[in-house]
């Protein structure tokens, strides 16, 4: 048995979702002929009460192609510093945008309105690139799947109307944070312009990504999503995928959730350990003491076939999923116990 606790990309599909996958109806979705896509395209819009939906490929594409979207060549975008956007989408916002960012010093990922308001350009200064875009993340991912308070983001959003910029979230495991917290995500189609969902984190699709938005924004997706190369023939197949885990697992996140927990509890008893960054949804992030090699650490995990994340400077990683089950967590929690 393999414990794979580096992410929660790892999931494999279940057979419920192998069902759904072999008897979708499909059709060649550059025509918007796949019913599949339309199914789940129509599901993520009305689940945010936004006006449209399309399906990507990549988590990444799609936010790329909502940057793109909401911004022209030379403008800039504020957001965190550790923002999946700037940092691991390959420098996308450069290449497909001709943006730059304005990075903020969140706590977590999360950055509040008064930074963003301090981080705008003033518009008439021609020498400073036009502010036009924020993009926020809920969970953050760096930041050990850390929640924005629902009062901030509309506080952002007041901030955004005042100076005319856009508003996207990038919603990766946006699932965890709505069950984390108990909120309503048609609140969130409300404030933001555009909102990206990731299907094959947690909800353990093996790809796509929906991005929503209201008609405005979400024009020229078909073009821009082309553009990147993303039109997709009959990916209903996918789509089923996806539909069959919005509908089968979301409420399990608190699964998830609560292993996290127990993980995080463990390692804060544990001497060996320096820290454990608050844990509020499937991600826990923890740092060894002082002397403790972290490369010793993982070997030994990886000696008893326990994979976790070194995310470097001392930032260890774990995260939980649908495949992490109650066996392997009743191991994982034994074999941290055990190391000395
Ligand atoms: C995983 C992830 C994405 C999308 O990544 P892809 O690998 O391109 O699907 C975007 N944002 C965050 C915060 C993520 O964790």
């Amino acid at each position: 048995m393999i414990i794979d606790v580096r992410s929660d990309t790892v999931t494999k599909p279940t057979p419920g979702m192998l069902q759904a996958i072999m008897t979708a109806e499909v059709g060649d979705d550059v025509y918007k002929e796949d019913p599949t896509v339309n199914e789940l395209e129509k599901y993520v819009a009305d689940f945010f009460g936004m006006d449209q939906a399309l399906f990507f490929p990549t988590g990444s594409m799609a936010n790329q192609a909502a940057i793109k979207l909401h911004t022209q060549p030379g403008e800039q975008l504020i957001c965190d510093k550790w923002a999946h956007v700037y940092n691991y989408e390959g420098g996308g916002v450069s290449f497909n945008s001709g943006v730059s960012c304005k990075l903020v010093d969140g706590k977590r990922g999360l950055i509040t309105a008064q930074q963003v308001s301090e981080n705008i350009n003033p518009p008439d200064f021609y020498h400073s690139p036009l502010t036009t875009l924020v993009c926020l993340e809920n969970t953050t991912n760096k930041g050990g799947g850390a929640c924005y308070d629902f009062s901030e983001i509309e506080r952002i959003r007041t901030v955004c109307d005042a100076h005319s910029l856009g508003l996207h979230l990038d919603g990766a495991r946006l699932m965890n944070a709505l069950v984390a917290k108990k909120e309503d995500p048609k609140k969130y189609g409300k404030v933001f312009d555009s909102i990206s969902l990731c299907l094959s984190k947690g909800l353990g699709a093996p790809l796509g990504t929906v991005l929503a938005g209201n008609k405005d924004i979400m024009e020229g997706a078909m073009r821009v999503r082309k553009v990147l190369g993303g039109g997709m023939r009959q990916i209903g197949y996918m789509a089923a995928a996806g539909l069959y885990a919005l509908e089968n697992h979301v409420e399990r996140l608190v699964e998830d959730h609560r292993k996290a927990a127990e993980i995080a509890d463990t390692l804060n008893t544990l001497s060996y350990v320096a820290n454990v960054e608050p844990t509020e949804t499937n991600i826990v992030i923890f740092y060894l003491g002082n002397g403790v090699s972290e490369q010793r650490f993982t070997d030994k995990l990886h000696q008893q076939d326990i994979r976790i994340s070194n995310m470097g400077q001392g930032k260890l990683r774990v995260v939980t999923h649908l495949d992490y089950t109650d066996a392997m967590h009743d191991q994982f929690l034994k074999a941290l116990k055990s190391f000395s």
